[in-house]
C-alpha cells in the first residue's frame, strides 16, 4: 500500500496538471502584474500584458529573475501583497554571500509545510512517527518547514534546531526519534558522534533521514545509509521558492519529484536563456504557481540539473529533477578547468576517505594553487611519512583522472577538520578575495 500525503493531486494525471498549472498561470501573472511594480516594469519593456499569458506554454515569454533583481529590489520591492497580510519572513543562509528575505502569508505557509508533508510521507512517515528537526530554527528556512510539514502529518516533532550534538543524540534515543530532519553533512556528524559514544546503528529507532539544503553524493549518501541504519531521503528548496520542499524523493530514490501544482520548473541554457527540452542539462527555473506573498516568476536557481518525466514506480507522476550537479556559482574555474565540489567528494568517498575535508584556492604569481585537506581515517593513518605520502600521491592520481588537475593534497588526523552543524563550508577560494 502506498502513501501520499495528498494522493489526488500527487497522482493525477499529466494532462490534470498541465490543466491545474494553466489556470494558476493566468491568474498568478495577472497578480503579479497588479502587484508588484518591480516584475511589471520587466514585463512592459518586453511589451508585455497579462493577456499575453494564456498557459504554462507561454512563461518562456516572460523576463527571468535573479538574485540580482533580488537584491536591487530589496526589501519590499517584489512583495506581492499588502505587508499587513504577510505573517512571516524567511531569509538565505547566505551560501552565496547575499542575503535573500522572502514573504509568507498564512497561504504561503500552509502551501509550503503541505509540500514538506508530502516529503515526509514519502519518506515513510506517518502520525505514529517521532520526526527530530535538527535543521536550524530562525531564519533558515530548514527548521521552519519541516516542523510544518511534520505537525501537518501528525508526528512528534522534536524542534530541535541544529547543534547541540550531544543533545540530539539524548532525545533522539530516550524519544525514540524515527525520522531525522537535517543537512546531510549534520547527519554524517552525528552519525560519527553516535558511534564515538558506543551506539551501533541497530541501537537507534530511526529509519528515514530527510536530508537537503546543500549538495551531497551518492557515496556519502551510502555513509549515512549505514552509520544511521536509515534509508536517507534528498530534499530540494531554496528561500526563493518558499524552502525545503520543492522537490523531494521517493523509496525510488532516483531524483526528486517537483511539486508541480505549485511550482513549475524550466531547464535553460544559462548562457543564451534558451529552454531546453526534457533530457538536457541546464539551469533550473521556478515560475511559482499560486504564492501570493513572495510570488517569483522565472527564478533563476542557478542549480544545474536534468528533468525526467520518466514514469515513477511509486505512483507519483510529478516531474523528477536530479540532484543539482552543482551551483553555477559554486562551480571553481582552477587554472582554467571547471571544477566542482561535488566531484571532489565523490573521488574521496570512492577512496575510503571520509566526506569530511576543506577546498583551499589561492592565486601565487598569478598561478592558482590548488589544495585539499582531508582527514585521513584512523585505520590509515600513520607515523610514518613515506606511508603517508603515497595515500597522499594515490588520491592526487585519483583526482586527476576525474578533475583533470591535480591538487595537492593534505592528509590531516582525524577529527582535526571543524564538523558542521548546518550547511558545510567546503570552500574557501581565497582569490575572491584580492
Ligand atoms: P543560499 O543561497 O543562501 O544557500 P538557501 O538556504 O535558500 O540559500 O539555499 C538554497 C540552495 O541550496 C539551492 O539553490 C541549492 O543550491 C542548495 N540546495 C538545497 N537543497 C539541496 C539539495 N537537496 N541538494 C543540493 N543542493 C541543495
Ligand atoms: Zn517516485
Amino acid at each position: 500500500m502506498k502513501n501520499y500525503y495528498q494522493p489526488e493531486i500527487e497522482t493525477a494525471s499529466y494532462e490534470e496538471i498541465r490543466r491545474i498549472q494553466n489556470e494558476k498561470i493566468v491568474k498568478q501573472v495577472k497578480h503579479v502584474y497588479d502587484n508588484v511594480p518591480y516584475y511589471r516594469n520587466l514585463m512592459q519593456q518586453k511589451g508585455l500584458t497579462p493577456d499575453d499569458i494564456k498557459s504554462v506554454d507561454d512563461i518562456k515569454k516572460l523576463p527571468f529573475l535573479s538574485k540580482d533583481d533580488l537584491r536591487e529590489a530589496y526589501p519590499f520591492g517584489l512583495l506581492g501583497t499588502d505587508l499587513k497580510n504577510i505573517v512571516r519572513i524567511q531569509s538565505t543562509s547566505g551560501t552565496t554571500g547575499k542575503r535573500v528575505v522572502a514573504f509568507y502569508t498564512q497561504h504561503d505557509v500552509d502551501l509550503w509545510e503541505e509540500c514538506c508533508a508530502r516529503a515526509i510521507v514519502a519518506a515513510g512517515g506517518t502520525n505514529e512517527d517521532v520526526c527530530q528537526v535538527a535543521y536550524g530554527y530562525g531564519l533558515f528556512t530548514g527548521g521552519a518547514g519541516l516542523n510544518g510539514g511534520s505537525h501537518k502529518v501528525g508526528c512528534m516533532t522534536l524542534p530541535m534546531s541544529s547543534g547541540n550534538t550531544d543533545r540530539q543524540i539524548q532525545f533522539m534515543m530516550d524519544l525514540g526519534a524515527t525520522i531525522l530532519c537535517c543537512t546531510p553533512s549534520y547527519a554524517a556528524y552525528i552519525g560519527e558522534s553516535l558511534a564515538e559514544q558506543g551506539y551501533k546503528p541497530e541501537d537507534n529507532k530511526l529509519k528515514a533521514g530527510i536530508f537537503g539544503a546543500e549538495p551531497w553524493t551518492e557515496e556519502m549518501r551510502q555513509g549515512i545509509e549505514k552509520s544511521l541504519g536509515i534509508k536517507a531521503y534528498d530534499i530540494y528548496g531554496l528561500t526563493e521558492t518558499s524552502g525545503p520542499g520543492v522537490a523531494f524523493e521517493c523509496e525510488e530514490q532516483k531524483g526528486m519529484h517537483i511539486n508541480e501544482d505549485h511550482f513549475y520548473a524550466e531547464i535553460i541554457d544559462p548562457e543564451t536563456g534558451e529552454v531546453l527540452p526534457e533530457g538536457s542539462k541546464g539551469e533550473l527555473v521556478f515560475t511559482s504557481l499560486d504564492k501570493e506573498g513572495f510570488p517569483l516568476l522565472r527564478y533563476r536557481t542557478k542549480d544545474i540539473c536534468i528533468l525526467s518525466r520518466e514514469k515513477c514506480s511509486c505512483g507519483r507522476t510529478h516531474v523528477r529533477m536530479t540532484k543539482p550537479l552543482g551551483r553555477s556559482d559554486d562551480m571553481m574555474i582552477i587554472r582554467g578547468v571547471n571544477v566542482f565540489p561535488s566531484q571532489i567528494e565523490t573521488v574521496l568517498l570512492k577512496e575510503g576517505y571520509p566526506p569530511n575535508y576543506q577546498i583551499v584556492v589561492d592565486r601565487v604569481n598569478n598561478s592558482d594553487t590548488f589544495d585539499i585537506y582531508v582527514e585521513c581515517p584512523a585505520e590509515l593513518f600513520s607515523d610514518k611519512v613515506s606511508e603517508m605520502q603515497t595515500l597522499e600521491k594515490n588520491l592526487n592520481t585519483a583526482m586527476r583522472s576525474m578533475l583533470g588537475i591535480g591538487p595537492k593534497i593534505h592528509l590531516v588526523a582525524p577529527k582535526t577538520i571543524e564538523r558542521s552543524e548546518g550547511k558545510a563550508v567546503r570552500v574557501i577560494d581565497k582569490r575572491k578575495l584580492h
